[in-house]
């Protein structure tokens, strides 16, 4: 399942060459993609089975160098079943000018909540970066990693890869928006009620 979420996030143009990793729950950790591995070469062995502590259960696999970052948010979330890291363009545009999704569309609520932030800055596979990324994720699925990219977390690793997706339409979309000014943004009233009508949609 999770080879086949890796190939989808692949096909999907989300990530390219070797950037970005997905991760799945399991009993007593988490099953996570290798570092440094190309989609298209990815192989099922290749497939890394870690406990949240970082120890893999066969010590020469190579875990994603994000690991922890993984890690924390099965920690800290426990209805997070998957996690989705990518560098996707709009998104990863949008985290290099330091800016997070405001309310400017009632889409941005598939996140769980009003807006998606865009998290501090701290170099890939840290545990600074697991920290400042835990800070953006507060009461949200999603969030943008400054000057790196995007991650989202979900109950199905199909609904993390689909949030992942609206993160990066939204961005592109913010990203137009901005370009004929300023977008008018949506009050807290207005997303409340789309919340509302939410409730009785997504399935
Ligand atoms: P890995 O190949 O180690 O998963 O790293 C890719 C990445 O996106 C680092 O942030
Ligand atoms: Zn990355």
């Amino acid at each position: 399942m999770l080879l086949e979420g890796a190939r989808t996030l692949a096909e999907s143009g989300l990530s390219h060459g070797r950037t970005g990793n997905l991760s799945l729950r399991i009993e007593g950790g988490m099953l996570i993609t290798p570092s440094g591995v190309p989609y298209h070469l990815l192989r099922e062995a290749d497939l890394v089975e870690l406990s949240l502590d970082g120890t893999p259960a066969d010590p020469l696999a190579r875990p994603s160098s994000e690991w922890a970052m993984h890690a924390a948010i099965y920690r800290h979330h426990p209805e997070a079943k998957a996690v989705v890291h990518c560098h996707s363009d709009h998104a990863t545009a949008l985290a290099c000018l330091r800016r997070g999704i405001p309310p400017f569309h009632y889409m941005v609520l598939q996140a769980g909540g009003p807006d998606i932030r865009c998290s501090d800055y701290a170099t890939f596979g840290t545990g600074a970066l697991s920290e400042a990324a835990l800070r953006a994720l507060e009461g949200r699925r999603a969030c943008l990693l400054a000057n790196h990219g995007q991650v989202t977390y979900g109950a199905t690793l199909a609904l993390a890869l689909e949030l992942a997706e609206t993160v990066e339409h939204l961005a592109r979309q913010y990203l137009l928006a901005l370009q004929g000014g300023e977008p008018v943004l949506l009050d807290e009233q207005e997303m409340a009620q789309a919340r509302e009508r939410f409730g009785s949609y997504n399935r």
